[in-house]
């Protein structure tokens, strides 16, 4: 019997890095759009395709204990760091925490209520629950634990030639480097909005990522998806890790007729 904690990725994602190699493996399929050369030839940057495997390999190389953060005020160090490490009190968990209390609760032995509450959170962002076949959904949080253990972020200014990918963004990977970058949009969001992207972007280095652009979450919830894209759309990962650490579900807007 396929334990729950033995947690599988679908096996019909099309390799959608094309050509780089993708954590999950998945075997290719005809649906392969590396197959499609212009597909495969798409922006190499932002929020489609931005994920490195060099990024991954070289945060596991030479991990280090404090992240680096270049081109950032003081005032933006403050906000980073508490976006990734929280208050200290546990009234607001940073990004660190959430990925690593995620992928505790997908580790216990026994079905407890928290591994049932990510099942049907998995189920309902991932279009999947925790019983798949494939390579680990705990794998992939294990890697973003990873990433987010020795980040390195920069602060992009209007000089830097990557600036302009900040448009609409509050933060985004370039294939190729090992840095997230964080954009103007990045710190006039709240302390919430940062960790979760800050998570987002750990799935970026993970693997994570959609071929053509992406969307967003609006609502982070347990019981709704934001996107049909399942394991490769990056906030189903953010809303995903959210659910599972236990962290408030985001509230509807409620829309009264009068
Ligand atoms: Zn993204």
């Amino acid at each position: 019997m396929p334990a729950l904690y033995t947690l599988l990725a679908m096996v019909f994602l099309p390799a959608l890095l094309c050509g780089q190699e993708y954590p999950w493996t998945p075997p290719q399929t005809s649906a392969d759009p590396c197959k499609v050369p212009e597909k495969c030839e798409a922006p190499l940057v932002g929020e489609a395709r931005d994920y490195g495997a060099e990024a991954a390999a070289a945060a596991e190389a030479s991990p280090r204990s404090t992240p680096a953060l270049q081109g950032c005020t003081d005032s933006q160090k403050k906000n980073i760091l508490r976006a990734l490490n929280g208050d200290g009190k546990k009234k607001f968990n940073g990004a660190k925490a959430r990925v690593l209390t995620a992928k505790k609760v997908l580790d216990a032995t026994s079905l407890t209520p928290e591994l049932q509450r990510a099942n049907q959170g998995s189920k309902a962002i991932f279009g999947a629950g925790l019983e798949i076949t494939g390579v680990t959904i705990t794998e992939t949080l294990g890697s973003m634990n990873k990433a987010l253990g020795s980040p390195a972020l920069r602060c992009a200014k209007p000089a830097d030639d990557e600036y302009k990918y900040c448009e609409a963004r509050p933060a985004f990977i370039v294939i190729g480097q090992t840095v997230v970058w964080l954009c103007p949009d990045f710190f006039k969001s709240s302390d919430e909005s940062r960790a979760r992207t800050l998570v987002h972007e750990s799935s970026h280095l993970s693997g994570v990522g959609e071929s053509q652009g992406e969307s967003y979450c609006m609502i982070f919830s347990c019981s709704e998806s934001c996107s049909d894209s399942g394991f490769l759309a990056a906030d189903n990962w953010a809303s995903f890790v959210n659910c599972a650490a236990g962290e408030a579900s985001d509230e509807a807007d409620v829309i009264t007729a009068d």
